[in-house]
């Protein structure tokens, strides 16, 4: 018979598939003996089954839980529904992974009538049994009945008033019970049922709820965007009740083993006296920090400080705990890895190689190198004077700008439409996941810093400020008042969500900068990886970040973008319009010393590393205005202005554009077929090269050009524009009398460049695979058109997995990739290759590029961070470097 059904002391943490996260994590601090309340595990695989066999629990797997149900009355000394002494459960959902808050849980199951008489005698504290039943029937009746916790509220609100009180704790046990008798009704009222009252039978309910919360709207949309697979269901836990609401010796909290912010080596969390479950993460009454209960109760603070040390040196990781105070005594009800920031991991990777817990290697592993991008982003100019609206909890680093809303959906709607919005609520629940998902920042009047906010914030990357009490929110004005300053919906603020300030209208951001602490984690990646990294940079600014952010090189130069600065843009007209050679030639030779200049500043930034240059790629027609615009002035002139002298120009301009005009310009006439058909291009650029290295060289600057041709796709193509720069070359050399060591190479971004790579590469000193374009050409889809159209429908629909614009088409695109590498070098084996398109900043295609025996990946200068992680990551993980852990 297949075991469904574990108790704690029967499993471990390896077990997460089969006990989920929470499960696993339970039986492992069972096993080392922490204080963890009993319980059991009923397996991912007894879900699975559940709704293989559409949604009932098989009398298998039911006797199994009323087995292990009776082992825990056994162990506990208490029986579910015995008014003597009464068992209490919680009733836990618990994924493979964690997925905080998205499914459900409910708490001091097998309260009813008699029990709750029961308890109020056994623990002589009557106002404590009933308010534990009425949590129960509330929570009981929003997640297994179906009933809005709404009617529930507004009845003890209306109580509260009736009877003069303005918060809960002054409700005494028959108060309570008046509120029960409401529940009851209501119950009885929106179910035509009344609230069940077999323990048995509540849990069996409930088992089946926490199933189906496996399929509810907010956990598919956190699987959909953590990319967690649908098919592994939820395990449950059924745990022994501890209640930190016995009163002012009793508490329930959160807490992180280190700031998972900063990453500080501080515990780091917060706590509610007198409290149960999710009042803290609720956000209802804002909790005290934690190390306020070293006075409060300092015994259980060391053992809780205590506890924290043994679980982060046993998992070697930052851990997420949540515990409860039952009468002076701890109890550990949850332990994970901790989600924290960018900024946090880094941190926390680095010191804890200092302190022994993990070795370089892990260190490396342990950061994602998506994360980085929070931390190279911009971030408020400090020097930059802040009037301060208001100051609330730093939950999330980051600065943001946006106009405020105070609704998910239109946060979510505004979001897609491409304009930046700042979310603000009086708390978050699961429910408004969509919408931090599409707004630059979260601010929340209420809870702390683990609220729910602050925790999904973190998760996402996303700044974020809580508990922010100075604003008074009013949802159905769409405004928040701070003293006399009233903030309207769409009205703009900037928020800094490492100092929790937020500000009215828009302050400028500047560049970021590497801590130390990441400074030191990438020289440990660049001593372990064996791939390169250079940037993708077309001016000298680009080049000095890419510099100063440890590229190894450039990648790819394009010349392009030089073409079309503002100031050159009429000279670079006046070339493609000119009729003869002479005239072409004329205004060459006005290009030619601002693309000497621009090559030199790249030059100097990269102080000798290789910097190649790719000649001019796009068509001619791309530095002409637009035909539409062109006509209608044109037609304009020729009808106000018959003798402006601007006519004539235009008249001509347009004739060109007509011209030039292609059916598909992607497959036109560019590339290197450019520099077929008009030499005198790609001579004055290389010419431009060849003097700009001739000045560094009088400089005494060291120099490593790399000329790249693009677009071939035939051998012969590449020949003769080989031909065409070595001849500049020796022209500049008999000029200048320097001697140049440069190499010549091409963009392989044509299929049959790839396939006949053994022939293209007898010409090439070097291949860079553009793998942009070769997406393009090898899926026959032109990138814009796809990305606008059909390819979200396409991954949808589970078409294609990913958008291969973002993530290599490994299969497709990649093999040729593979078949360009292995042909180009058995006809030139010191053939240099790399790829210079947006995979090389992806960490899924730089693994690949690893493994394909690439020399280099190059990206764009704000992802070589990322990339020099990556590229170590994918040596470790590939060579099977292993450290003293399991990677
Ligand atoms: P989630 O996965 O949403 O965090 P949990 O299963 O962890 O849900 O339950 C939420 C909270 O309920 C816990 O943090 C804890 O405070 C409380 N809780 C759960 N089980 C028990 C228990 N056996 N005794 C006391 N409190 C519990
Ligand atoms: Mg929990
Ligand atoms: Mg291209």
């Amino acid at each position: 018979m297949k075991k469904y059904v574990y108790l704690f002391n029967e499993g471990n943490a390896s077990m997460k598939e089969l006990l989920g996260g929470k499960g696993a994590n339970l039986a492992e601090m069972t096993n080392i003996g922490l204080p963890v309340p009993s319980g059991f595990t009923i397996t991912t695989e007894a879900c699975n089954a559940y709704y293989d066999s559409g949604k009932a629990i098989s009398p298998e797997v039911k006797e199994q839980i009323l087995i292990a149900l009776e082992k825990l009355e056994q162990h506990t000394d208490k029986r579910l529904g015995d008014p003597t002494n009464p068992l209490l459960v919680s009733v836990r959902s618990g994924a493979v992974f964690s997925m905080p808050g998205m499914m459900d849980t409910i708490l001091n199951l097998g309260m009813n009538d008699e029990t709750a008489r029961g308890m109020a005698e056994l623990t002589n504290n009557p106002r404590f049994a009933y308010d534990s039943y009425r949590r129960f029937i509330q929570m009981f009746s929003d997640v297994v009945l179906g009933v809005d916790v709404y009617f529930f509220e507004q009845l003890l609100e209306e109580y509260r008033e009736e009877k003069g009180y303005s918060s809960d704790p002054e409700l005494t046990a028959e108060d309570w019970q008046e509120v029960i008798k409401g529940y009851k009704e209501i119950v009885k009222k929106r179910t035509k049922k009344d609230f069940p009252q077999d323990p048995r039978e509540q849990l069996f309910l409930s088992i089946n709820s926490v199933f189906d919360s496996w399929n509810n709207q907010r956990a598919i949309v956190y699987r959909r965007l953590n990319k967690i697979p649908g098919h592994l269901g939820t395990a449950v836990n059924i745990q022994m009740m501890v209640f930190g609401n016995m009163g002012d010796d009793s508490g329930t909290g959160v807490a992180f083993t280190r700031n998972p912010s900063t990453g500080e080596a501080v515990l780091y969390g917060e706590y509610l006296i007198n409290a149960q479950g999710e009042d803290v993460v609720a956000g209802i009454r804002t909790p005290k920090p934690i190390l306020t209960l070293k006075d409060e109760m300092p015994t259980v603070y060391q053992q809780f400080a205590d506890t924290c040390h043994h679980l982060e040196q046993h998992y070697k990781d930052m851990q997420d705990i949540e515990f409860t105070v039952e009468r002076g005594k701890l109890f550990i009800l949850q332990t994970r890895t901790g989600k924290r920031t960018a900024q946090a991991a880094i941190r926390i990777a680095v010191e804890m190689v200092a302190e022994g817990i993990i070795d370089k290697k892990n260190a490396i592993l342990r950061v994602d190198p998506d994360q980085l991008n929070q931390l190279l982003h911009r971030r408020l100019d400090d020097k930059v004077e802040r009037n301060l609206l208001a100051k609330g909890l730093p939950a999330s680093p980051g600065a943001a700008t946006g106009g405020v809303v105070f609704d998910a959906d239109e946060a979510e709607t505004l979001g897609n439409e491409g304009k930046k919005v700042i979310l603000v609520r009086p708390e978050t629940t699961p429910d408004d996941i969509h919408g931090i998902v599409a707004a630059q920042a979260v601010v929340t009047s209420r809870g702390g810093m683990t609220s729910h906010a602050a925790v999904v914030a973190r998760g996402m990357g996303k700044a974020c400020i809580c508990g922010c009490e100075d604003l008074k929110i009013d949802l159905s004005k769409k405004q928040f008042i701070v003293g006399d300053t009233v903030v309207n919906h769409g009205d703009v603020i900037t928020i800094d969500g490492g100092t929790g300030e937020i500000m009215l209208g828009e302050i400028p951001m500047i560049e970021p900068e590497l801590s130390d602490e990441f400074k030191l984690l990438l020289e440990w990646a660049d001593e372990t990886r064996k791939l390169g990294v250079r940037a993708n940079a077309d001016n000298p600014v680009d080049a000095l970040r890419a510099f100063e952010f440890g590229a190894g090189g450039i990648g790819l130069c394009r010349t392009e973008h030089m073409f079309m600065d503002p100031k050159r843009i009429p000279i670079v007209q006046k070339m493609i319009l000119a009729e003869t050679y002479e005239e072409r030639k004329e205004a060459l030779d006005l290009l030619l010393p601002m693309q000497q200049g621009d090559f030199e500043g790249i030059f100097e930034a990269m102080q000798g590393l290789p910097v190649t240059i790719r000649l001019l790629d796009p068509p001619l027609h791309e530095f002409l205005p637009d035909k539409e615009e062109l006509l209608v002035e044109v037609t304009k002139l020729q009808i106000t202005d018959p003798d402006n002298e601007e006519l004539q120009y235009k008249e001509k301009l347009l004739k060109k554009v007509n011209q030039l005009a292609e059916f598909n310009p992607m497959l036109g006439l560019r590339g290197c077929r450019l520099g077929l058909m008009h030499p005198e291009i790609y001579e004055m650029q290389a010419k431009a090269i060849f003097y700009a290295i001739a000045t560094l060289n009088d400089k005494g600057l060291p120099v490593k050009p790399e000329i790249m041709i693009p677009l071939v796709g035939h051998v012969n193509e590449l020949k003769e524009m080989r031909e065409l720069v070595i001849n500049a070359a020796n022209e500049v050399q008999q000029e200048t009398g320097k001697e140049f060591n440069y190499l010549i190479g091409t963009m392989i971004e044509i299929p049959r460049a790839a396939l006949t790579a053994d022939q293209i590469a007898e010409e090439a000193d070097f291949f860079s695979f553009g793998t942009n374009d070769l997406t393009q050409t090898t899926f026959g889809f032109s990138r814009d058109d796809a990305e606008g159209k059909f390819l979200q429908a396409y991954i949808n629909h589970k078409v294609l997995p990913e958008n291969p614009f973002v993530v290599l088409d490994q299969e497709g695109v990649g093999k040729l990739v593979e078949t360009g590498v292995k042909l180009g070098r058995q006809t030139n084996p010191t053939l240099k290759t790399g790829i210079c398109g947006e995979h090389g900043g992806e960490k899924h295609s730089i693994e690949f590029c690893y493994n394909t025996g690439l020399d280099y990946v190059s990206c764009s200068p704000y992802r070589v961070p990322l990339a020099r992680l990556a590229a170590a990551q994918a040596t470790i993980r590939n060579d099977k470097i292993i450290g003293e852990e399991k990677i």
